[in-house]
């Protein structure tokens, strides 16, 4: 691990109100030598959303210290698998307690590199919280061997294994720091693997304070190694060494990461974008409905992977339910500031807020018109922009297909629940989508006919989310593979079959009965008999 003499450029206190919130220059000068490094590495200054100030000037590896990270990685590896499974599982233990003792760290640092609101930051603590939880107690049961049986009963006797592929590389984008820097990193660790953590350089602290608690837990050090910076060339560089990726990202970098990984032969789980839609049926109570979807559709600010962005309401609802949501919509309060004023925080990025403004401008050009927001809040930062609800959009804009990935969701009428289904499933893109209605039995059967990971009845996506036992992942263009439940720390395991043939050498230690009575049966006595055994075993109905 490189350590180096860089100076923290940390917000100056004089100027900015929001510095006497954040970690000691020390502190993050300690944070961010836990960065794979080579001695003359360069450096990127990160700002915060919320004032443009700068925050830190992070260290950058180079494609060789990805190299020398997997390398250490592997190494440390061995002995971290070598454990009894209880102290794999009490690190993530004492990882759930440290995260929420020391969330007000974490959540200002969070705000401070993506700019959410607090309320949306604290989602990413307790999500971490459970995601450990979850992982620690239920591992032993999710890496337990499977038995299963040979041809003919009792002759074999098959256990499935799961052993750790070794270092599982992770790809993580800016938008979900902590959630996103651990989701995937903690069933790698509980299953034995070692990490290597590519978080981006914009919320690199974040990624890094989670690895500092991760050893504060009891992890030993260089199981997770962390290496910052762009993904082209040192995300790639990860994919090139791992033996398993774990990507989250867009549909089209999803893609590179996909051959790649193909090339390789290494497994790759590969979680993108989404464009997901709500239906609001004709039965709901508008208000609790429309309180719904302001959450779903602008929480962290909609740079959410699940968050919704079509909305599908059906007409006999739709004039009270849109005037419930513009009502609600318009009176969301934005702000920075690193406590719980403000209900929706920044964009992260002049580039997220350029795909924000031209998405809305282009839906404008098209024919849509703005029943709320539509507004760059320069006044409150440089990223800031209003909730946006956008009605009448064309099937030619930009904005009806593609991913805009901020606070814009367009509104469209929809006159049956067949109408509806019809029209949510009119997308490349699955990732999760939100029914509403009074019926649960109808939401339920509704929500099997939509083509998407994730469906949830009367919430947005919290409900599937924190379902932390189910899958979560994409269809179609949404990505392959799953995060959570078991499927999610399958995914680092490899499977081996181990088949233990009985009797060949006799049976209770009497030489001459058992197997060796059928190897020595001629090829017709042996198809007879086996011709015998199979219609036996389909009566009685033997899988
Ligand atoms: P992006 O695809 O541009 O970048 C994602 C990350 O991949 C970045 O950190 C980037 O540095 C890295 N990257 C770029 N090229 C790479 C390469 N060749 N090899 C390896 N890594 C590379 O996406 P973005 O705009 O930064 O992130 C937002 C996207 O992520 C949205 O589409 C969103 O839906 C998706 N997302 C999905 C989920 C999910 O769980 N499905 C969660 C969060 C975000």
């Amino acid at each position: 691990m490189a350590h180096d003499d860089e100076p923290v450029q940390l917000i100056d206190p004089e100027t900015d109100p929001l510095a006497t919130y954040v970690l000691e220059p020390d502190d993050v000068r300690t944070l961010l030598a836990r960065v794979v490094t080579s001695p003359g590495h360069e450096t990127r200054t990160t700002y915060a959303p919320f004032t443009g100030g700068p925050i830190a000037a992070v260290p950058l590896s180079t494609p060789d210290d990805v190299a020398r990270a997997v390398r250490s990685a592997r190494r440390a590896q061995h002995t971290w698998a070598a454990l009894p499974l209880r102290r794999r599982a009490a690190v993530l233990l004492r990882l759930h307690d440290l995260v929420l003792a020391h969330q007000s760290d974490v959540l200002d640092l969070i705000q401070l590199e993506n700019g959410k609101s607090r309320a949306s930051a604290y989602e990413e603590v307790v999500d971490v919280a459970i995601v450990a939880r979850h992982y620690a107690v239920r591992a032993r049961s999710y890496l337990a061997p499977r038995r299963s049986g040979g041809i003919l009963p009792g002759l074999t006797g098959t256990r499935v294994l799961r052993h750790p592929l070794g270092v599982v590389g992770v790809v993580a984008p800016w938008n979900f720091p902590l959630t996103l820097a651990l989701s995937d990193v903690l069933p790698a660790l509980v299953a034995g693997n070692a990490v290597v953590l590519r978080p981006d350089p914009q919320t690199a602290l974040t990624a890094l304070w989670a690895a500092e608690q991760l050893e504060a837990a009891g992890l030993p050090p260089g199981v997770l190694q962390v290496v910052v910076g762009d993904g082209p060339t040192v995300g790639a560089a990860v994919v090139e060494h791992v033996d398993q990726v774990s990507f989250t990202g867009s549909t089209a970098t999803g893609r590179v990461v996909a051959q790649r990984a193909a090339e390789r032969l290494i497994p790759a789980t590969l979680e993108l974008g989404g464009k997901n839609p709500m239906y609001v049926a004709d039965d709901v109570d508008v208000e609790t409905a429309a309180e719904g979807a302001v959450r779903a559709c602008f929480a962290s600010t909609g740079q959410l992977c699940v968050s919704i962005e079509r909305l599908y309401v059906h007409e006999a609802v739709a004039e009270e339910f849109l005037a419930a949501f513009v009502r609600r919509t318009r009176a969301l309060s934005l702000g920075a500031g690193l406590d719980y004023v403000a209900d929706v925080g920044s964009l992260t990025s002049a580039a997220q807020l350029a795909t924000v403004v031209e998405h809305v401008e282009d839906a404008l050009t098209h024919g849509a018109r703005v029943l709320a927001g539509g507004v760059h809040r320069t006044d409150l930062g440089p990223f800031f922009y209003e909730p946006t609800i956008l009605d009448g959009v064309t099937e030619d804009a930009r904005v009806h297909r593609e991913e805009t990935f901020g606070p814009v969701v367009s509104v469209y009428r929809v006159a049956s629940d067949d109408e509806a289904v019809a029209a949510m499933n009119d997308s490349d893109l699955g990732l999760n989508a939100s029914v509403w209605t009074r019926s649960t039995r109808r939401g339920a059967a509704l929500a099997a006919r939509v083509r998407a990971g994730t469906v949830n009845v009367n919430e947005g996506y919290a409900a599937a989310w924190t379902s932390m036992g189910a899958p979560q992942g994409g269809r179609g263009q949404s990505g392959t593979g799953h995060r959570h439940g078991p499927e999610g720390l399958w995914a680092t395991t490899a499977t081996q079959t181990v088949a233990v043939q009985r009797g060949v050498h006799g049976l209770a230690g009497v030489p001459g009965i058992g197997l060796r009575r059928v190897y020595e049966l001629d090829a017709e006595q042996w198809t007879s008999m086996l011709t015998g055994a199979l219609r036996v075993m389909k009566a009685l109905r033997r899988p």
